[in-house]
């Protein structure tokens, strides 16, 4: 047992601290030579994807018995950090397979789904997505107009369409990922609220295609984002995921999972900020002497760094006690990604201001950390809507504050 005072918030065991110098190695040599590229070309870099496979990353969550690592939400967030500090949109393409596919898939999924899907998730053989928002639903999701109707041979068919599906296509010729966990309105309940369900719709699944390939994004440009079509899509009875119309309890689980990552991101992004920063501060020279004498940057730096180690704090306290197997942990993970993804993108603002025109080029990064932050304030849930839940949270149970 290591004294209290000798534990590291941010790598409390053995096996977090080896997984973080382990992820940190392969991000610096891999992930952080390609990211300006991809992100230029609007590309996703599918093949580095599939490495993360073999190093047992794609499901850091998923039981060994199906080809994951079996870890926990500490070890998730430790990966989308070191991810984000080299390559903020690849993160985001793991995220999506990784969080939104695979740990939904392993929490939820029957024995049957998870032995002839995850394996070929985990090891990279196949690319997964979620889709739930839709071209007319994003935060109100209740209301999606999505729809899957059971047929008398027990098959379902799924109509209608999903919007900025991450992963969604794997490439600009619009070839659609491997499979993609659906979410369909299957009915009402007595209260007249939507019902929802889950689905996994396949490549080939007859009446499923990709709409478009999302092009020109802000930022997140090395992540692919589709529209997908549903038309007439059939999808055999062994396609639905636990019992028709429990879905809602899936999507509100994964999405605590989803945030705290989202927030893991943020603290990625703010760090590399602060780094990029604090480097240029000591090598440009103003006025005969290093732009770190003067106080005005001293400021930018000073606030930066203090925020990205409480973001730190804040992130890890949560990811150490979120229990992958139950929900109701929304109160703190609405909270980590409603704080930092905003610090991350003043921080990343910040090193650009520092870093004068070069800060405004791709060669000196901090602009693509900038451009990609943004999206983590609307993607896996809008700041309104954290806002929106805490609040709602509070004012059931305020405990927390005495
Ligand atoms: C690059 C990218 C990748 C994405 N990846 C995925 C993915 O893989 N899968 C997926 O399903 N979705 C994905 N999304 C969709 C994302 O989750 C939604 O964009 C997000 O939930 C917001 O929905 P919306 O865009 O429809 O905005 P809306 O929900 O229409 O919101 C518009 C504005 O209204 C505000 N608003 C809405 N309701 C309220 C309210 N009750 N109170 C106060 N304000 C409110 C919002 O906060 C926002 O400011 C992605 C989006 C992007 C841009």
């Amino acid at each position: 047992m290591v004294d209290w005072k000798e534990l590291d918030i941010a790598n409390p065991t053995e096996e977090h601290a080896m997984l973080r110098g382990m992820v940190r190695d392969w991000v610096s040599s891999e992930v952080e030579p390609q990211a300006l590229e991809f992100d230029r070309n609007e590309q996703f870099n599918v093949n580095l994807m599939r490495e993360m496979g073999e190093l047992g990353l794609l499901g850091i969550t998923a039981q060994e018995e199906y080809g994951g690592a079996g870890m926990d939400a500490l070890a998730a967030a430790i990966v989308h950090e070191e991810i984000s500090y080299s390559d903020p949109a690849f993160a985001l393409s793991y995220l999506a397979h990784s969080m939104l596919f695979v740990n939904n898939l392993a929490r939820n999924g029957s024995d049957e789904q998870k032995s002839s899907v995850l394996p070929k998730v985990c090891s990279g053989e196949w690319i997964a997505a979620m889709a739930m928002s839709e071209p007319d639903v994003g935060t109100d999701v209740m209301s999606m107009s999505t729809t899957a109707e059971q047929r008398p041979d027990g098959s379902w068919v799924i109509n209608g369409r999903k919007m900025w599906i991450t992963n969604g296509c794997i490439d600009d010729d619009g070839t659609p990922c491997d499979v993609v966990w659906t979410y369909a309105k299957t009915g009402v309940d007595s209260n007249g609220r939507s019902q929802i369900s889950t689905f996994l719709v396949y490549a080939d699944s007859p009446g499923f295609s990709v709409g478009q390939k999302i092009v020109d994004k802000t930022g997140m440009r090395a992540s692919n984002t589709a529209e997908l079509v549903y038309d007439d899509c059939i999808v055999s009875a062994d396609s639905l995921v636990g019992s028709q119309g429990e879905s809602m309890i899936h999507m509100m689980r994964n999405l605590e999972l989803e945030r705290l990552t989202l927030g893991a991101m943020s603290v990625g992004i703010a760090r590399r900020a602060v780094f990029e920063m604090n480097r240029y501060a000591s090598e440009r020279e103003a006025f005969g002497k290093p732009i770190r004498k003067f106080g005005q940057i001293q400021r930018y730096i000073g606030q930066s760094f203090a925020e990205w180690r409480a973001m730190e704090a804040y992130l890890y306290n949560v990811a150490r006690k979120m229990d992958l197997e139950k929900s109701g942990q929304r109160l703190d993970s609405d909270g980590i990604k409603l704080v930092s993804t905003t610090l991350a993108k003043e921080i990343a603002d910040r090193a650009m201001q520092v870093m004068g025109g070069y800060g405004y080029v791709g060669e000196y990064v901090v602009e693509r950390l900038w451009r990609d932050a943004k999206l983590l304030e609307i993607g896996g849930g809008t700041l309104e809507s954290h806002q929106k839940n805490i609040t709602n949270d509070l004012s059931k149970d305020s405990s927390i504050l005495g």
